[in-house]
């Protein structure tokens, strides 16, 4: 069956889920039923502390809250409507889709009228019968939202296989014959009953689930499965070892069987793989019914884990007495890299060629470490451990395998990696690389800033199977259509992977794709690129998919275009009309402290307090807040060993001194003049006045909304007042890529990414510590200030220092004229490449306003107007702006 119809929900952002989606977690904690915290929260009309829980939940990973307030003390349709209405104001909460749940229908209804985005209903059943089933589907579907359909009939509940697969049968069939309701949107709950009660006709409660999911999977097209989890441990109610545990046993066979998403309580949750062994057999036979005792063999192990439990510390002295293979497949999937040479040797002895260490021995371990990743069971940085673990077991047997002449071993596939022409990053793709050639795929890696031409003649010349393109500033995408044109024209047909912080599906499906014959498929996320490479390249799975992809990007394109027609934008002359109103008559501009440009040295030790750690997890893939992320009960032990690991690190850089920062500002006399431009006198290196081009929103906004753009926030010329504006740039990038480099010579692909994502980290770490000395110092315009690191992050500061190439200010050509500004490649040596990416990597520039009502925003998009008299202020052609814009230029 081709999936090309997927369950669409969203809040302020999309959940699209897709056969390649592993499993969608439905936070539970706001719920009135479930937590006495939450419902006297909601008694007590403590809705701040209400909005915290269900905060912490999205924080947390939920992807998808669930909202109860069925309670007999409680007005239901009031709570359920206020506290929507109070979500739908905090963008962080309101993000993530909304379960709406209930078994009172005008609860349901109260809510489906206030709900942003795409919700789901939870939930309709036959239970009072068809007609009652029938008006609140017709409703569901009016309100555009999606439903769970609970098992349950006139008859009452299904509790067995028939009567679930019965049930769920007649509910879809009423539901798409005669409702028409959009058969991805239905959701099926089949039902999640306790198991060992004690009495027998609980046994089959699990397997019966799981066999229904299975069930509907295959005989009900498009439909999806869920379930509230915790109800299958009730009667383990105390003892959280074994819920845990049965909890993530459970979740692990039902997802197996097609379960797309659950209600669980990510606290409740032990880590499938690390349940001890023993206690999993026990969970799984209840699970399964594997054996008549099951129910007592449980009860019995429960009783001694009781209270606080800890073990394993024998397992791990214990793993060195395996076998061989089970050796070496510990220190892959463990990543430990301190007896990997003495088993690899031991291997060998015991082999025929020293190459089938490689593909047999090896091999089998590293389809553990895939199959993990895979099933969401290991997260990328132990695969990259693992990766490093490989890469010196391969190195040590390669003297072997070259003295024994023997061909190379076969792969996967050969890929190909680069980043496109004129971009500098490449963290994202290196991380796909180790995780693809952990798969055994070949991979050929041209590094960064690869012109076109060194592509399409490397990818003939080693006649690679894939090619995988790579970019993170905007430009980028223009050069992957480019490539994609090329490679037409010279009537290759090597499917493509693109992937890349500003890349994306609409991208690819509306620019990308169209150019090019074969196949242009987008993997954001290195946990599926091996999935698509194997899918691309396998002759049983290639047809079918890149035919899900195509009509997928069509579809997408065709919404795509449609939207974007719709929206409605002001003429340029319009939104200049429309400008922030700032009231300058009564404004007195601070005047600087200095005035010009200035060097600024700072040590490394200086700026580690100023470190948003955040977007270092996410670097590795692993989301969620700093410092939460470290006690996350999902991500958090992996989160903390990196973090670990990452601090080792960042000392030594620090007190080493591997890299130096370097920076350099200014600060000058300013006025906005003709609406949008920016006026500066420079009053060093013998410049003329010099002009900032800005540009303005031009989507029609709700009334009283201004269209902004950053001029406004510079007094005007004619004003009469002077006004200043700064701009800067920083860098810790120098000496990074001949550390990175070494590691990667040393078959350390790990600490080669670490360190560049610690760069990173440092380059932004020194943006904020500087915008905090012109606050204070430089300028003086907030010298009284007082945030801690938390409330810089958060941007609470007065002012801001928005980036080109950022959504206030997406513009890269304004980069050269900052460069001029401060004479940057002289003073400190970042260099711009021809996509105006700043060398090296990790380098932060950008602007300082210091008006008050100065606050960041997007420019959404753009009409052509303004783009042809943008081009006429810039003196280029309307072609060229056209370029550099495009990917703000509404179709
Ligand atoms: N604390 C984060 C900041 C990343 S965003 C980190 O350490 O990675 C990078 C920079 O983009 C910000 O520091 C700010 O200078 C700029 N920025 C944020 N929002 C912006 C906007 N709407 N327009 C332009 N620049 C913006």
């Amino acid at each position: 069956m081709s999936e090309t119809k997927y369950l669409k929900l969203s809040g302020l952002e999309p959940l699209v889920i897709t056969p390649e989606t592993n499993f969608v977690n439905v936070g539970e904690r706001t719920n009135v039923t479930g937590s006495r915290k939450f419902l006297r929260l909601i008694k007590e009309e403590k809705y701040d502390e209400a909005l915290s829980v269900a905060r912490d939940q999205v924080d947390g990973g939920a992807q998808i809250i669930d909202i109860n307030m069925d309670e007999g003390m409680l007005d239901g349709v009031y709570a359920m409507t206020k506290f929507l209405n109070l979500i739908a104001a905090e963008p962080d909460i309101a993000r993530v889709p909304i379960m709406i749940d209930s078994s009172k229908w005008e609860i349901i209804e109260a809510g489906l009228k206030v709900v942003q985005g795409k919700a789901v209903v939870n939930s309709i059943s036959l239970k009072e019968g068809k007609e009652a089933f029938v008006h609140h589907a017709k409703l569901i579907k009016r309100y555009g939202a999606a439903v769970i359909v609970m098992a349950f009939d006139e008859n009452g509940q299904a509790d067995n296989y028939e009567r679930r697969i019965e049930i769920c049968k007649r509910s879809y069939d009423i539901l798409v014959d005669e409702v028409h309701f959009p058969a991805e949107d239905i959701i099926f709950d089949p039902n999640i009953f306790p198991v060992a009660t004690g009495m027998d006709e609980h046994k089959l409660n699990a397997l019966d689930f799981f066999r229904a999911t299975k069930w509907i999977r295959e005989n009900l097209p498009y439909a999806h499965v869920s379930g509230g989890v915790s109800n299958v441990s009730f009667s383990f109610r105390g003892n959280d070892k074994v819920r845990e545990a049965m909890h993530s046993a459970f979740l692990f066979h039902a997802i197996k069987n097609g379960m797309t998403m659950g209600i669980v309580n990510p606290e409740m949750l032990e880590i499938y793989d690390e349940i001890d062994k023993n206690l999993l057999e026990h969970v799984e036979d209840v699970l399964l019914n594997r054996r008549e005792d099951a129910t007592e063999r449980l009860l019995d192990l429960a009783e001694s884990f009781k209270g606080d439990f800890k073990s394993n510390e024998k397992e791990i002295a214990e793993w060195r007495n395996g076998s061989i293979q089970e050796r070496l497949t510990h220190s892959l999937v463990k990543g430990i890299d301190e007896f990997i040479e003495l088993d690899v040797e031991e291997a060998r002895a015991n082999s025929e060629k020293a190459i089938e260490v490689i593909e047999i021995n090896l091999m089998e371990g590293m389809n553990v470490v895939g199959d993990l990743f895979g099933s969401g069971k290991m997260f990328l940085p132990q695969v990259v451990k693992s990766a490093r673990v490989m890469k010196k077991a391969v190195a040590y047997l390669l003297p072997f395998i070259e003295a024994q002449k023997t061909g190379k071993s076969s792969s996967a596939g050969k890929v190909l990696m680069a980043t496109v022409k004129g971009d500098v990053h490449d963290i994202g793709k290196n991380i796909v690389a180790v995780v693809l050639a952990c798969n055994n795929f070949e991979i050929i890696d041209l590094g960064v800033m690869v012109p076109p031409e060194k592509i399409i003649a490397a990818a003939i010349e080693n006649n690679v199977d894939i090619i995988g393109l790579s970019g993170l500033i905007t430009p980028s995408l223009d050069e992957m259509v480019y490539l994609a044109k090329e490679m037409d024209k010279l009537n290759i047909s090597i499917p493509i992977m693109i992937g890349g912080a500003t890349t994306s599906r609409a991208h690819t499906a509306v620019k990308i794709a169209p150019q090019y014959k074969e196949t242009v498929v987008h993997v954001n996320d290195a946990s599926r690129a091996v999935t698509v490479a194997s899918n691309l390249l396998q002759s049983e799975t290639k047809e079918n998919y890149v035919k899900t992809i195509r009509e997928d990007y069509d579809k997408l394109r065709e919404g795509y275009l449609n939207r974007s027609r719709d929206k409605n934008y002001l003429t340029i002359e319009q939104a200049r009309k429309n400008k922030i109103q700032i009231d300058w008559d009564n404004f007195t501009p601070v005047k600087p402290n200095f005035i010009g440009t200035k060097i600024i040295d700072v040590e490394l030790s200086q700026l580690v307090d100023f470190i948003d750690w955040t977007p270092f997890f996410q670097s590795w893939e692993l989301f969620g807040k700093y410092p939460a992320i470290l006690t996350d009960e999902i991500v958090g032990e992996h989160a903390s060993n990196l973090f670990t690991d990452a601090q080792k690190m960042l000392n030594q850089i620090v007190s080493e001194k591997w890299l130096t920062a370097k920076g350099i500002l200014g600060i000058f006399p300013a006025n906005s003049v003709n609406d949008d431009d920016i006026l500066i006198q420079p009053t060093t290196y013998n410049l003329q006045p010099t002009t900032f081009l800005t540009l303005r929103q031009q989507s029609q906004k709700t009334a009283g909304a201004p269209n902004k753009a950053l001029a406004d926030y510079i007094a005007p010329k004619n004003s009469g007042k002077q006004d200043y504006m700064g701009c800067f740039c920083v860098t810790t990038g120098f000496g990074l890529d001949e550390i990175a480099n070494q590691y990667v010579k040393d078959l350390d692909d790990y600490n080669s990414i670490m360190i560049k994502a610690l760069g990173d980290r440092l380059a932004e770490a020194f943006a904020e510590y500087l915008h905090l000395k012109v606050r204070k110092e430089i300028w003086g315009y907030a010298s009284d200030e007082n945030l801690n690191n938390q409330e810089l992050i958060k941007e609470a500061y007065k002012g801001i220092r928005p980036a080109p190439g950022y959504p206030a200010c997406p513009d890269h050509l304004e980069k050269p004229t900052i460069w001029k500004l401060l004479n940057v490649e002289q003073e400190i040596g970042v260099k711009l490449t021809e996509s105006m990416a700043m060398w090296p990597a990790s380098s932060v520039s950008g602007y300082y306003f210091a008006n008050p009502e100065s606050k960041y925003f997007g420019l959404g998009k753009i009409k052509e107007d303004q783009v042809i008299d943008y081009a006429k202020r810039r003196g280029i052609s309307t072609e060229v702006a056209t370029k550099w814009l495009s990917p703000n230029i509404a179709e």
